[in-house]
């Protein structure tokens, strides 16, 4: 990439890691699809009701069976957090595309306690030493998978050679989410809209037939292309790292690959990476 710093033209790349891993997409059979507003209201009900059911759990009645509305918890998962790259990377190919790598959690974790997602395996790559850094080598960035949002607003590095990857990270979310979500799960998390969230619309993206934002609710999704899926890719740094004409690394137990980030980000609907495959920087 081409990137302008301090009046020097310089070459930068990103190498992230990261594992990619498709979700396997469980869904509520709709019925008669609510209008918008019904859909909120529905929304503001189950909303009321998991916060009944919070309580519930508090005071330790863990049953979790409801009539109607979301379930609370995930299903049940495998959890492992290994210390090396190497046992990483062996858990994901032995467990394939049932597996997937669990980073900050911010997204992936609401998905799962929704049923938006469900996993056999989470591989958990918070415990392995050596995923989070913010470095030049040979003229090129280096950000590790594992990198914190909050690390790219404090890095002096990037504050004065790649401001706009500053001026990126301090939009996104809010501070507590950005003290535990990282570059590597930014890039992977998946575009979903308000239709793929709730549980009464079975929307392409859930294996559906179809895209409810068409027709439906649609002002914060996607003006170009034709879909299938029209919502935006929810990453503020994916466009900024796209700009920058960033790489990212693919590691599988098998083999190391590198792409531009452009070809890595397959329009709104996935990414390329492959089961057992995980993101080591950019
Ligand atoms: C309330 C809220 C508001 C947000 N607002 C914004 C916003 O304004 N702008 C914005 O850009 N983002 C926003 N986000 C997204 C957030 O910044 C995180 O980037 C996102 O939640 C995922 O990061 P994570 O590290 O928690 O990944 P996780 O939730 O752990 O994982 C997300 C996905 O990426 C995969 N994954 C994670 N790391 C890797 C890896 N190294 N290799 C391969 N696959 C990997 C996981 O398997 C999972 O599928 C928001 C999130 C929340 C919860
Ligand atoms: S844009 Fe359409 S297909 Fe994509 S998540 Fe929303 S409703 Fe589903």
């Amino acid at each position: 990439m081409l990137y302008q710093a301090s009046g020097r033209r310089l070459s930068s790349r990103t190498y992230l890691t990261v594992s990619l891993i498709s979700l396997s997409l469980r869904w509520v059979a709709p019925g008669v699809s609510p209008t918008p507003r019904e859909s909120a209201t529905r929304n503001r009900r189950g909303a009321r009701d998991r916060g009944v059911l919070c309580l519930k759990a508090r005071l330790g009645w863990h049953d979790n069976r409801r009539e109607e509305g979301p379930p609370l918890y995930p299903a049940r998962f495998a959890y492992t957090a290994p210390t090396t790259l190497e046992e990483a990377l062996a858990t994901l190919v032995e467990h394939g595309d049932e597996a997937k790598v669990l980073s900050g959690g911010q997204s992936l974790l609401p998905l799962l306690k929704l049923r938006l997602a469900s996993v056999s395996h989470l591989v958990d790559i918070g415990r392995i030493p050596g995923l989070e850094y913010i470095r030049e080598e040979d003229g090129f960035l280096r950000i590790g998978g594992r990198t914190r949002e909050s690390a790219l607003e404090r890095s002096d590095l990037v504050a004065s050679r790649y401001p706009i990857l500053l001026d990126t990270a301090r939009v996104i979310a809010d501070p507590l989410v950005r003290n535990r979500a990282t570059v590597g799960g930014n890039l992977c998390q998946r575009p979903r809209c308000w239709y793929f969230r709730n549980a009464e619309f079975n929307c392409l993206k859930k294996g559906g037939s179809m895209c409810f934002a068409i027709e439906g609710e649609n002002q914060y999704h996607a003006i170009f292309g034709g879909g299938p899926c029209h919502i935006v890719h929810p990453s503020n740094l994916a466009p900024a790292l796209v700009a920058l004409d960033a790489s990212v690394e693919l590691k599988s137990w098998h083999a190391t690959r590198q792409m531009k980030l452009a070809d890595f980000l397959l329009g709104s609907y996935q990414t390329a990476l492959e089961p057992g495959e995980l993101t080591g920087g950019a």
